[in-house]
């Protein structure tokens, strides 16, 4: 879970609404305002509140709040997310440097495991440049300028 999650969220939320549902969610799982509410006996209150989530919401807060930590958070998560999405890139090879296939208009690269990747021109033109293998889990980036500007 992320902190945009935690504090339930937009990535593109503007400062005033994150600060907004921190504020919402620090008074709902305050542990001393917890406490209080089962003294009264008013458990039902709210969800179950547990400590960890008030240090969350905190913790997600202290990186939100300020536009700059806000940012490097931002490219952090980008990143992360990246590596789910593609694995960790084996290889970054230039366009120029892999073989067109004259007969299918492909781009092709030699994988070590005697695979094959495969970079068609509508990857090219819709920006995309991580290839996996045919053959196995490897990636390899393929560096290259968009077509449309060159
Ligand atoms: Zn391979």
């Amino acid at each position: 879970m992320d902190h945009y999650e935690t504090l339930g969220v937009s990535r593109d939320a503007s400062q005033e609404s994150i600060k907004h549902a921190y504020v919402q969610k620090a008074v709902k799982l305050h542990p001393d305002k917890n406490v209080g509410a089962l003294a009264d006996g008013d458990v039902a209150r709210g969800p179950s509140m547990s400590n960890d989530d008030f240090v969350k919401v905190q913790r997600a807060w202290e990186v939100l709040r300020e536009s700059d930590s806000r940012a490097r958070y931002d490219a952090e998560l980008r990143e992360r997310e990246t590596r789910e999405k593609f694995g960790v890139v084996n290889e970054d090879i230039d366009l120029d440097s892999l073989f067109f296939d004259e007969e299918s208009g492909n781009f092709t690269h030699p994988c070590r495991c005697g695979g094959i990747y495969t970079v068609t021109e509508e990857m090219l033109e819709r920006g995309e440049n991580v290839v996996q293998c045919a053959g196995c889990s490897l990636l390899i980036r393929v560096l290259f300028e968009r077509l449309e500007d060159a």
